[in-house]
């Protein structure tokens, strides 16, 4: 018997969910598209091209990649004239390919120029990404970043004022190192690093505000690249103000570390209600599509229950019940046939993104598992009768066998969506 002392009586177990913050709202736009952010519109998706902005067909075309897998607005790179040239043609290529995604500018230690000179540019997009410590030294700062605002407020854009810890603004860090050298109990530098990177992005909103720049337009982010410290400064950041917050983990780095990496930051935040918009700064492996931080991004929120873009298909993991591979390769066929059609799949289907599918290996977890999703297969494991038993919406429908099994559920898929999901289905008709 174990000596610890375990209350013995049942506790209601309540159902896990995300808190709710209620920031400001701003409203992100180009022609009729109108992108929400804050308040109580769903937690939005962004990502960043990496093409040369002065490509102009590279990049509307990464662009429209980008809009398709599910970015809700997408970030360029404006560094030179000649990138700022480029913006509205970028726009112009979009608008005549039927893309409507909002473009963010990125700039740093020119925007102000740029905005001013490139008028064209500065309405092109909807919004401006300001990076507070790239804005000017000494007396200049201020001046330039209210070229900015200006801009903003001209053109009716909104804001991030996004500071980031490789470039916070050193002279603001420096005069808080002093002041905290004199307190009587001195911080850490961590912990005055945190402080800084949040006084860096609320002054600097109040400044915009001064200068007329109205609070709903405002958004705040202070990226760092450590899991604990964006925790750390989200939650602080979160305390002392109501902006809507952009979320993300700066430099999150390749493959499988920045995809966790980002998962696990993002996820513990959103969960305490924080962040009304997200990025996935993931490090493209060579030759992996830009897409994929959308991917990446898209599912953090759809595991959360925040929210749903694609059918989800549950997968066992196997064991040393599969031998054969044949379980793995059909869930891989149905996921990605499932996400390949959901472009179309969204507009003639209206909620087939809530479905769920069950690929599993055995008979051990199989027929429970596939009763809980909307259709189901459960494969026979190693020593089992060559038969695949089908569910659909809990109940067994029929058993698949033979050669032909993968063709045959993904057709048994495509039925159920039309009859469950079409236009002229019992459920929509209702
Ligand atoms: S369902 Fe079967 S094959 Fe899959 S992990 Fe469980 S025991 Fe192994």
């Amino acid at each position: 018997m174990s000596d610890l002392n375990f209350t013995q009586q049942a506790v209601a177990i309540v159902p896990a969910q995300p808190a709710l913050r209620r920031s400001r709202q701003a409203q992100v736009r180009w022609g009729d598209r109108v992108v929400t952010i804050g308040g109580d519109a769903p937690v939005r998706v962004q990502s960043m091209t990496n093409t040369d902005t002065v490509d102009v067909i590279g990049t509307a075309i990464q662009i429209k990649e980008l809009a398709i897998a599910g970015s809700e607005l997408v970030r360029i790179t404006v560094n030179t004239p000649e990138a700022a040239e480029a913006v509205p043609h970028i726009r112009e290529q979009l608008d005549r390919m039927g893309i409507d995604v909002p473009l963010v500018g990125d700039f740093h230690y020119n925007g102000h120029r740029l905005l001013t000179e490139f008028p064209a540019m500065a309405q092109a997009l909807s919004k401006y990404r300001i990076n507070p410590g790239n804005v000017g030294k000494g007396d200049k700062k201020d001046r330039q970043f209210a070229q900015m605002i200006e801009a903003a407020i001209k053109y009716d854009n909104v804001v991030r004022i996004g500071v980031n810890w490789g470039s916070l603004d050193q002279e603001l860090l420096a005069q808080m190192m002093d002041d905290n050298a004199h307190r009587e109990q001195p911080w850490s530098a961590q912990q005055v690093m945190y402080q800084a990177l949040v006084q860096s992005a609320l002054s600097s909103a109040d400044y915009a505000r001064e200068l007329g720049m109205n609070p709903d337009n405002i958004i705040i982010s202070c990226k760092v690249s450590g899991v604990q410290d964006l925790i750390s400064v989200y939650r602080a950041l979160s305390q002392r103000c109501d902006y809507a917050l952009h979320l993300g983990l700066t430099e999150a780095g390749m493959g499988t570390k920045g995809t966790v990496a980002s998962a696990a930051a993002l996820s513990v935040l959103l969960q305490e209600g924080i962040g009304d918009t997200i990025r996935v700064s993931l490090t493209p492996q060579p030759g992996e599509s830009r897409t994929q931080e959308v991917v990446v991004a898209l599912e953090i929120l759809q595991s959360l229950g925040l929210r749903a873009f694609n059918p989800s298909v549950t997968a066992c993991p196997g064991c040393g019940r599969t031998t054969s591979t044949t379980f793995q390769e059909l869930a891989k066929q149905i996921d990605d046939f499932l996400r390949e059609q959901m472009p179309v799949w969204r507009a003639k289907y209206p909620g087939v993104e809530n479905m769920k599918v069950a690929v599993m290996g055995c008979i051990v977890n199989g027929p429970g598992e596939s009763k809980h999703a909307d259709i189901g297969i459960s494969l026979p494991g190693t020593g089992e009768a060559p038969a695949a038993p089908v569910f659909i919406d809990g109940e067994k429908a029929l058993t698949l066998r033979g050669e032909g099994i993968a063709v045959e559920f993904q057709q048994l898929v495509e039925n159920y969506i039309e009859k469950r999901f079409g236009l002229n289905s019992a459920s929509q008709v209702a």
